[in-house]
């Protein structure tokens, strides 16, 4: 039996400045049959979208208004999710059902899920629950969803982009050749090769094991960290180092990947002591999360030169102020969170809120490796990847970022 009618309010990113893409310069993306594990992909009823096309954006709706609207449910789509009088603010109180990206979080931190009595589902489009405050849903018993490896493998090319970006140096070679220069010397003092490098990555879940893979033919020694440790025949197929403690793998270290969940384990896990027992000159790159980096502790490394480098794609909060140290700290190489939502990859997190949206709305199960939250417990990959708690404290300076256009 369906479900009566719901309210669902989805906060997305802002449209291109330029205004919504007419045409995109490619004409399609690769139909992908399954995911490396073999779980298969999203598979909704139906999908009322062009896979290659912007979803994510307010525009886009994920594809989502014809379906729920047909239904009989209210859709609300909204980017105001800061400060006093957001949009999001107002709707959420009566509302049934919350979807936001993690790009551009919803943050559903204790006070607003206090705030909205009906709240039953979040539903992360994308890969990351910790926008919303677990502890709250397991009190409440709302249920959390994410769509499981839809960008995983994005994510993992960006990886292997920004520690190839930071040990070759990269963007300030592109920068010299912008201003006309031809300054060799200057582009290649802090370039160097990854090959024979130890490279370690903090988790070796969908995300970790992928880049592990993807770096294994650069010739380099490969170490990994992870409260699951990886069956002994892919430890061997990669010849991979397992630590039982970050603290040890991070000392033999040049490069490091950070690629676990952000929960109350693994909060503010790079800290001052932690970046001081790197080796100096190491790298660090996290597309994870921006809170398992002490934000002021990594700008001060890249001062000292005990980093050679930091590259993210992650921040806290988002959008970050325009006075975040990441965004002046010398040799860095961020990205505003675009790893996960590529046009690729849009195309299977917008399939997967669809039949995570069907499977609720028809009262049928949502597949068990889309739940971290349900029944009042951690539930699914939840369970597997997640510790309880919150880690939305601070969230609200979200509110402090002026957009430019
Ligand atoms: P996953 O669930 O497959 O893997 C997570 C791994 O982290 C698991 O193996 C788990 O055991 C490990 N882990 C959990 N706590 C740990 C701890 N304290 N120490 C060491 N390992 C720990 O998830 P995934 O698909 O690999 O994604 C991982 C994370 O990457 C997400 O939770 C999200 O925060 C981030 N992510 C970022 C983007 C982006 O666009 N930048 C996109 C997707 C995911």
């Amino acid at each position: 039996m369906s479900r009566e009618k719901l309210k669902v309010v989805c906060v997305l990113y802002d449209d291109p400045v330029e205004g919504y893409p007419k045409t995109y310069a490619r004409d399609s993306i690769p139909k992908l049959e399954k995911y490396p594990d073999g779980q298969t992909m999203p598979s909704p009823e139906n999908i009322d979208f062009t896979p290659g096309q912007l979803l994510g954006s307010v525009s886009g709706e994920l594809g989502l208004r014809k379906f729920l609207e047909e239904r009989g449910h209210t859709f609300i789509v909204t980017s105001s999710k800061d400060g006093d009088n957001s949009v999001l603010d107002k709707e959420i109180i009566d509302a049934d059902v919350v979807i936001s990206q993690p790009f551009f979080p919803a943050y559903l931190t204790a006070d607003r899920v206090a705030k909205s009595p009906k709240l039953k589902l979040a539903i992360t489009a994308g890969i990351g629950s910790d926008h919303v405050d677990l502890q709250s849903a397991i009190d409440r018993k709302i249920t959390v969803a994410e769509v499981t490896f839809c960008n995983s493998i994005s994510v993992s090319e960006h990886v292997v982009m920004m520690i190839l970006s930071l040990v070759r140096n990269y963007i300030p070679m592109y920068n010299w050749v912008v201003k006309g220069g031809w300054n060799i010397a200057d582009c290649i003092s802090r370039s160097y090769d990854l090959e024979g490098m130890q490279v370690g990555s903090v988790a070796s879940g969908r995300i970790g094991l992928a880049v592990l893979r993807r770096l294994h033919p650069f010739d380099v020694t490969l170490h990994y960290f992870d409260r699951h440790r990886l069956p002994n025949s892919v430890e061997k197929e990669l010849n991979l180092t397992f630590h039982d403690s970050v603290e040890s793998m991070v000392r033999v270290c040049d490069v490091v990947t950070i690629n676990c969940p952000l929960h109350p384990e693994t909060e503010h896990l790079f800290d001052e002591k932690m970046i001081g027992l790197m080796k100096r000159g190491s790298y660090i790159v996290n597309t994870a999360r921006g809170k398992i980096c002490d934000k002021d502790a990594i700008a001060n490394a890249l001062e000292t030169g005990q980093l050679a480098g930091y590259a993210g794609d992650v921040w806290f909060p988002q959008p970050p102020p325009q006075d975040h140290p990441w965004r002046s700290m010398p040799n860095h190489a961020m990205t505003p969170h675009t790893s996960g939502t590529s046009l690729s990859a849009q195309a299977r997190y917008a399939a997967g809120v669809r039949e995570i949206l069907e499977c609720y709305l028809d009262n049928k199960p949502i597949r068990d490796e889309y739940l971290i939250v349900d029944g009042g417990a951690l539930a699914g990959t939840g369970k597997h990847s997640y510790s309880e708690g919150s880690a939305t404290s601070g969230s609200e300076e979200a509110a402090k970022f002026k957009k430019i256009n």
